[in-house]
């Protein structure tokens, strides 16, 4: 998605660790009408595929999935990241380690939230060792969900965790993928 990349060049910052940060409009202010047409592209992309629910992670992944649902005209399942009064009775859950905290976490979502026959969109805001998404596909397996797909906003394809996705045969589309990061420069991979 053009228009992402121009944006990712305009105001993301690399930080040390290889870490991207786009606080300006996807991670901390979120850019509402830009959101929006993220979330079109993504309806553009997977609107033929059935889906009935999209699985995303707090916090972060929220907004982005948010704006997605709405264009998809479907309901957005976030899992949380820490166990709280909200969640209660059973649960499916995921152990995942962090890439920007660098730690183990749990995720948790309600089983009343996810049905076997949910066709689930995975998405996050960043995909880039794979974690996160991996922790949602374990998930939708434990609620014998069917999954039509994963997707991100900016994948950092250097990091392999999108292309050992789409090697397990999972459809993976992301609206900017890095191929290579440092402080001077940002490469896009050609799509
Ligand atoms: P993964 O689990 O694929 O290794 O990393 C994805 C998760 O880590 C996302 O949920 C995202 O919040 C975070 N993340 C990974 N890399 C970056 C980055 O460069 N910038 C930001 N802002 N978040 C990242």
């Amino acid at each position: 998605m053009k228009a992402l990349e121009e944006k990712i060049l305009k105001e993301g910052k690399v930080l040390p660790g290889n870490v991207l940060k786009v606080g300006s409009f996807l991670n901390q202010q979120i850019d509402t009408a830009f959101s929006m047409e993220m979330g079109r592209e993504i309806c553009r992309l997977f609107g033929d595929c059935g889906v009935t629910k999209i699985l995303t992670v707090e916090a972060s992944g929220i907004a982005f999935a948010f704006a997605a649902g709405a264009q998809l005209g479907v309901p957005v399942v976030f899992a949380k990241k820490h166990a709280s009064a909200n969640i209660s009775g059973e649960t499916y859950s995921a152990c995942v380690y962090s890439y920007t905290h660098q730690r183990n976490y749990e995720i948790v979502v309600s089983k009343e939230y996810i049905r076997t026959d949910d066709r689930l969109l995975i998405l996050d805001d960043f995909l880039a060792n794979g974690n996160a998404i991996n922790g949602m596909l374990e998930i939708a397996a434990q609620a014998g969900a069917t999954v039509v797909g994963c997707g991100a906003a900016i994948e950092k394809g250097y990091q392999g965790g999108g292309d050992a996705l789409r090697r397990r045969g999972y459809r993976v589309e992301s609206l900017a993928i890095i191929e290579s990061m440092n402080e001077g420069e940002i490469v896009f991979r050609k799509q």
